[in-house]
Order: structure tokens, then C-alpha cells, then sequence
């Protein structure tokens, strides 16, 4: 290969990194497997060899992956603070010859003797808690590797992590890191949740864990079943002759630390141990994804120090994709609560990376076809990374003579009604809205459910409401009694009563989720709340035209046609006739006063940090009359940019033409702070000294010897900081 053609592939490869690596840590969503992800990244770290001056300081080959949220919703926002020490990835291997040349090249180098310390390598999301006088004080996630999100207060929900130390010993202040992990069953019981409300599912148990961990209630991270595991105090804060008595000590403070680790003298103790591991982890309640293993004496560890990216005295050895085969028994299709019938494939049941694998989804027809698909198919059905089950290939020797490929059906499952396929549609639909029992039923499930109107019920409830003719359509549900509760099968007053109360709680739900628990297809949490903003109220959203609804942010054609479609329909106009009789928020609360018009029509998308909070920033630009956008589009009028914007807003800006202006020129705009009647100097003031850049940052102690200056470039980066000022205003709730 020539140099040019090097660089061509160089660049090609950073960019399918790059774009993977946010779609695994930031947006928790990741569409290739590990495998094939760590495939790309050693062909990078080949070629950059080869040609080391292509081999850039920013290289995905040198850098962390990094989970800030920077790039996230509208409700992104943790507080950022620097790692003590940084927070470095692991060199990983797929091969056991890899791990053999691992240990030479450690015993080549070293002219004592060394032991090595095997751990499991746990497959959640890495957190950094640090105790200050035996205390939790923060708890940090990896981030970018230099500095993480604080996500104390989720922590703090976590069962096993202690809040405070046992036994003596501990140093006055120490940090100490592991990983938050989301057991199989709590994965399994949130995404059947999800599932019941239509939302995208976790596609393994990571990401579940690593999305649960930077949610921004507390009392949800607290439901959600995570808890800890530990496994690395840097050293420099601790002075113990191996890593695994630091662990022990670490123990006998409190402190959640994995049993399950070895000491290993030699390669054949190491294969040995991943040999057991490789098939008694499919026994453990929890996710792990390889062996880590560590050589054990910290003497030795700060010898070989580290590189840019990993430290020189680990490795982790990883499993494959866990695979089986099993033959489909039969394929249901399931119609959803907006009538999209999806194939689901019934398994002969077979243990899968610890569950039992009995059903596996098969997406849609074309996906059915491009498998080629046949009844009483052996297919192989696989958790790339854990991942949740997906059909990846038929195995055709074990095809029966004869057997046919699956006729999709052309009539409704539940109801008969023939089923469409709009324009540019994958699925299928049934269009019986208003009479097919499943998606009547999906309807009011959704409607209750806490995302949406938080009322207190669920299938089973909704089933039996149904059958017993009580409830057609969520607005039945506001005519309830007592006495028709109390006929539903195991209710009695109690329970007859939380119900209705917590249906009287549901009329103070706010308009923007009203919007979303109505259930108009394509009209997500988000997308409700920028509509419900936009219009302010049912009314005018009822008579917005095609072209008003294009305006919203993020609102394309297809939602557009859709929420016109909704509201052409008479029976869904009763219906909210009748949930505004009932009694609920059918209008926003108008947030602060309005202080100027100076914004007007303009929507700007904010990035990065600034001296006051994101959400001050934003609740400034409505103040002003404008509107906060959460991607850049040809309808974004300023690309405001704080220290460190997300790469992706500033390419696209660039892309479009769109300005970008930064904090000092924005307040520009909006004036003089009397004149607006908002007090941004104070605000500019009133920022708390937080620790900004590299002079905050402390330098890498004896942990991380070799570290080379230029590879952390986020170091310098300002911080976000926290003042709490906000626009006050009267809050005005605008007539229905
Ligand atoms: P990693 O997950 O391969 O290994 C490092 C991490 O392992 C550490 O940060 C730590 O959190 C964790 N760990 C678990 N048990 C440990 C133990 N006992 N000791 C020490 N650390 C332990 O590395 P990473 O940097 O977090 O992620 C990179 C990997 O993520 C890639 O190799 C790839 O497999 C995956 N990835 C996948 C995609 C995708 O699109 N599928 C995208 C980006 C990254």
C-alpha cells in the first residue's frame, strides 16, 4: 500500500471510529458489533504503524472514547470535573497468542519476579468514585478520560456503593474506580418496560447500565437495580506491594471488590483461568466481556508505566459474540399500539450469555427475505457485545426438504383488518386504529405510563378494564368509579383508591407530556415537548398548517404529516374534547417573563461550556424571544459555541453557513444587561470558581509516569460551571 492510499484508508477509518465510538458512549446505541469495532481499530493501529506519520495525536488509536454528553438532548448537563489521575481503556486482544506475547514482552523487560493478578473484565460503564475522610464525596464517569461527568448524586442510589467507609486504614483521600453494572434481570425487566411503551430498547446490558448512570432523576437511577464493582485504586494513593492487596484492603473497608479474581504464575495459569471463565461466566447474574489480566506488583506496574492510551502492564483477553443455534418453532406477528406489526421468531429456548433465549424479533418482512428465512429454520441467533438477541444467519444444512418461506400476513393478527404499508414504510400497519383491541389496549398502556401520565396501572389492569367494557380509550379512564374498580379481579378499596388518586395527580401533568401520552405516531417525548412549546396550546396546535409544524425543530415531513393526520381525525379530536373536559393541562405554563424580543424567530443551538450553566444560557435565549434548537439545520440562525463545542455541531454549522458566535458576542446581541432587565453581569460574576484547565489539573503522579503531554488536548478545556442564577419571572399560564 502507498502512501497515499494509507492516508485515504487512515482517514476513512477515523471517521467510521469516531462516529461509532459516539454512537456507543454518548448516544448508548451502537450499530456494529465490538468485534467488528476493535477489527477496525487494530487494521488503524496496523496501518498507523506502518506510516507513523499519519498517525495523528487525536487518532482514535490515542484517545479514550468519551461519554461526555456534550452532544446529548436538551437535558444533558453534569457538572465536569478533572480525574485525579487520568482515566485510561485497556489494550484488548481476541487471540490467547496475543496474551502469551503480552507476558514476554512484560518478562523481557522486567528482571524481577512478577505475578499476575486475572480479573473478570466487567461489561459496564466505568465510574471513578473518590471517599474523602472515609466519605463518598464524588463520583466521576470515565468521560474523555481527563475529566468525567459528576454523577454523585445517581451514585448515591446505587445499593452497594457506601456512603460511607468501614474499618480503619483508608487514606484521608483516595480515588478508587470500577464499573457500574446492570444485572441481566433488571436489564431484561427495564427493556420489557420499554417495550410496552414503544421505546427503543437497550441494546445490552452496557448501555442500559451506562444511559442509566447519567439519567438526570436520581430516584430512577435508584430503580433501575445497578450496583458497583471495583477494581483499581491508582497507585500513588495507596502504598500496598500489589494490586491485590490494595483490593483486599479496599474490602475490608466496605468497598464492593469482585471475588472473583486469581493470582497467576505463569501463561498456563492465565489460559487456564480464562478457559474456566469463558464458560462459568455464562453463569454469573451480570455481563462481562473478557479477562483482564494485570501484572500484580505495583513496583513492576510503574516500571512498564503506560502509553497514550492503556497501561503498559495489562491486557484484556476478549470473549466473542456469543452465538447459538436453534431452530425457529413458529413466528408471531405482533401489532404494536400504532399498529406496526413486527415478526417475532419463537426459539426452541437456548442459554444465550446468561438468559434464556426463546424469542427473537426478525424487524420486518424485507428483513425476513434478506435472511431467506424458511419455517423450522436452525438460525443462529447472537448478543454481538451482549446485545440483545437478533437472528444473524439461517444455518442451511439443517434446512427441512420443502420448507417454505413464511407468508407475511395481509390481515391483522388481532382484528383482521388488511393491513397497509404506507410510502416509504418498512412495516406493515393496521389501520384499524380505533377498533383493533391491541393497539387500543398499547394506547391507554402508554398513556398511563410514567413517561407519560404516571397513573398508577398496568397490562394486566389495562387488560381487565378492557374486558370488562370499562375502557376503550384513555379518556374512559377519567369517568372510573369505585364500585367498577372494585369488580376488576383482586382490587379492593385500597387499591381502587391509589388508582384514583393517582388519576387526579395525572390533570397536573404538564401540557408537553399530555402531548406525549396522547400518543401521536412518531411524537416522542422530545418532539412533544418542542411541540407543545412551540404552540403553547392544543387549539393552535389543532389549526397549525403543514408549514407551521415544519418550523419546529426537528420536525420533518414525516412527523409533520403525521400530527396533521391526527388531527384531521374525529375521533381523535373527541377524544381530546373529552381528556380536556376531564381536566387536564392541554396548554404550557409560560416559563419565565419574557424580557426582550431581540431573538425573535431566531433559533440558536448552544454547545460546549460557558460561565453560566447550559440551562441558564438557554432559559437567556428564550428570555430574549428566541428558541433553543438541539441540532444543527438549515433553520438554525447562531451555532452559539462555548469552550469545546461538539465537532459534529461546528462541521455541520460550517457545512451550512450557519454563524457561530460565541458567548461574549452573544451577550453582545441581547444588550446591555439593565436594558434587558436581566442581570447578566451578575450572572458573568457570580460563576463559582471551578477548576479550569491545566493549572487545575493536577499532574499525573507516579501512576502514570509516561503519559505524553499532548494526548489529553481536553485538558486545558474550561469546565462547566454551575451558578445557579435563573430568569426569574411571573409565570403567566397562557389561556386554553
Ligand atoms: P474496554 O471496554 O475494552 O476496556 C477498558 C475498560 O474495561 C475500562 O475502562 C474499564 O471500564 C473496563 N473494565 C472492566 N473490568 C475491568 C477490570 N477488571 N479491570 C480494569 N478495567 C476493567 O475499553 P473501552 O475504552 O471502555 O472501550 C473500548 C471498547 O468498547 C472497544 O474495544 C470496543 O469493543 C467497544 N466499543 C464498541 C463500539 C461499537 O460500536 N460496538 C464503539 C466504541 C467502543
Amino acid at each position: 500500500m502507498d502512501y497515499s492510499q494509507a492516508k485515504q484508508q487512515i482517514e476513512q477509518l477515523k471517521a467510521i471510529l469516531w462516529e461509532n465510538s459516539r454512537k456507543y458512549y454518548v448516544e448508548n446505541a451502537p450499530t456494529m458489533s465490538d468485534y467488528q469495532y476493535d477489527q477496525l481499530m487494530h487494521r488503524l493501529e496496523d496501518l498507523e504503524a506502518q506510516f507513523p506519520e499519519l498517525a495523528t495525536p487525536d487518532s482514535p488509536t490515542r484517545r479514550v472514547g468519551s461519554d461526555l454528553e456534550e452532544e446529548q438532548g436538551p437535558e444533558s448537563g453534569f457538572a465536569k470535573y478533572p480525574h485525579k489521575y487520568p482515566m485510561l481503556s485497556l489494550g484488548n486482544t481476541y487471540s490467547i497468542q496475543e496474551v502469551e506475547e503480552f507476558a514476554e514482552r512484560a518478562a523481557k523487560s522486567i528482571d524481577t519476579a512478577f505475578t499476575y493478578c486475572c480479573e473478570l473484565k466487567f461489561d459496564g460503564t466505568a465510574i471513578c468514585l473518590t471517599y474523602k475522610d472515609g466519605v463518598l464525596f464524588r463520583a466521576l464517569t470515565r468521560g474523555d478520560g481527563v475529566q468525567g461527568d459528576d454523577v454523585t448524586r445517581n451514585a448515591l442510589k446505587i445499593a452497594n456503593i457506601p456512603h460511607r467507609l468501614h474499618g480503619t486504614g483508608w487514606p484521608k483521600e483516595f480515588e478508587i474506580r470500577g464499573e457500574i453494572l446492570m444485572p441481566y434481570e433488571s436489564f431484561d425487566r427495564l427493556n420489557h418496560e420499554r417495550e410496552l411503551q414503544e421505546e427503543s430498547l437497550f441494546a445490552n446490558p452496557r448501555n442500559a447500565a451506562s444511559g442509566s448512570l447519567k439519567l438526570q432523576d436520581p430516584q430512577e437511577v435508584g430503580r433501575r437495580g445497578l450496583f458497583c464493582t471495583l477494581y483499581h485504586i491508582p497507585a500513588g494513593q495507596v502504598d500496598f506491594p500489589t494490586h491485590d492487596d490494595a483490593l483486599k484492603a479496599a474490602q475490608g473497608w466496605g468497598l464492593p471488590v469482585s471475588e472473583h479474581r486469581q493470582i497467576c504464575h505463569n501463561i498456563a495459569e492465565i489460559e487456564e483461568f480464562i478457559g474456566h471463565w469463558d464458560t462459568a461466566r455464562k453463569d454469573l447474574p451480570y455481563a462481562t466481556d473478557g479477562i483482564v489480566i494485570k501484572i500484580n506488583e505495583m513496583a513492576v506496574q510503574r516500571q512498564l508505566g503506560f502509553t497514550a492510551k492503556s497501561p503498559r502492564w495489562a491486557v484484556a483477553y476478549k470473549f466473542k459474540a456469543e452465538q447459538a443455534c436453534t431452530p425457529i418453532l413458529s413466528i408471531d406477528y405482533q401489532v404494536g399500539r400504532t399498529g406496526a406489526v413486527t415478526p417475532v421468531a419463537n426459539l426452541e429456548p437456548v442459554l444465550l450469555s446468561g438468559t434464556m433465549v426463546k424469542r427473537a424479533t426478525l424487524v420486518n418482512e424485507d428483513q425476513i427475505k434478506a435472511l431467506d428465512i424458511h419455517e423450522g429454520d436452525w438460525v443462529y441467533v447472537e448478543k454481538g457485545g451482549e446485545i440483545i438477541p437478533k437472528i444473524t444467519a439461517v444455518e442451511p444444512s439443517k434446512r427441512r426438504p420443502g420448507a417454505q418461506a413464511p407468508a407475511f400476513p395481509h390481515l391483522c393478527p388481532d382484528c383482521g383488518t388488511p393491513l397497509v404499508k404506507p410510502e416509504g414504510e418498512a412495516r406493515w400497519f393496521c389501520p384499524n386504529t380505533t377498533g383493533c383491541p391491541t393497539q387500543i389496549k398499547g394506547r391507554i398502556l402508554h398513556f398511563l405510563s410514567r413517561k407519560a401520565m404516571n397513573i398508577l396501572a398496568g397490562e394486566a389492569t389495562v387488560e381487565q378494564l378492557y374486558n370488562l367494557d370499562l375502557v376503550h380509550s384513555p379518556a374512559d379512564l377519567y369517568s372510573l368509579t369505585e364500585n367498577q374498580l372494585l369488580q376488576l379481579e383482586g382490587w379492593k378499596e385500597r387499591s381502587a383508591s391509589r388508582f384514583l388518586q393517582s388519576l387526579r395527580d395525572s390533570r397536573k401533568v404538564p401540557f408537553e407530556r399530555v402531548l406525549f401520552a396522547i400518543g401521536i405516531r412518531y411524537v416522542g417525548e422530545t418532539t412533544a415537548r418542542d411541540i407543545a412549546r412551540h404552540f403553547g396550546n392544543i387549539d393552535a396546535l389543532k389549526l397549525a398548517s403543514r408549514e407551521e409544524l415544519l418550523a419546529v425543530e426537528d420536525v420533518g415531513d414525516v412527523i409533520a404529516d403525521s400530527v396533521l393526520a391526527f388531527f384531521q381525525a374525529d375521533e381523535n379530536l373527541r377524544e381530546i374534547e373529552r381528556l380536556y373536559d376531564a381536566g387536564l393541562q392541554m396548554a404550557v405554563e409560560a416559563p419565565a417573563q419574557k424580557t426582550s424580543s431581540l431573538l425573535e424567530g431566531k433559533t440558536i443551538v448552544i454547545s460546549g461550556n460557558f460561565s453560566i450553566s447550559r440551562d441558564e444560557m438557554k432559559a437567556l435565549i428564550e428570555a430574549h424571544g428566541g428558541k433553543n434548537g438541539s441540532s444543527v439545520s438549515s433553520k438554525t440562525a447562531y451555532l452559539l459555541a462555548g469552550s469545546k463545542p461538539g465537532p459534529e455541531k461546528v462541521k455541520k454549522a460550517n457545512e451550512l453557513g450557519i454563524s457561530i458566535i460565541d458567548e461574549n458576542q452573544f451577550f453582545d446581541m441581547i444588550g446591555p444587561a439593565e436594558e434587558v432587565g436581566f442581570s447578566v453581569t451578575k450572572m458573568r460574576a457570580d460563576v463559582p470558581e471551578k477548576p479550569t484547565g491545566s493549572s487545575a489539573e493536577p499532574t499525573p503522579g507516579t501512576d502514570f509516569p509516561s503519559l505524553e503531554g499532548d494526548v489529553f488536548p481536553g485538558a486545558s478545556a474550561q469546565f462547566k460551571a454551575t451558578g445557579n442564577t435563573s430568569p426569574s419571572g411571573t409565570i403567566e399560564p397562557s389561556l386554553f
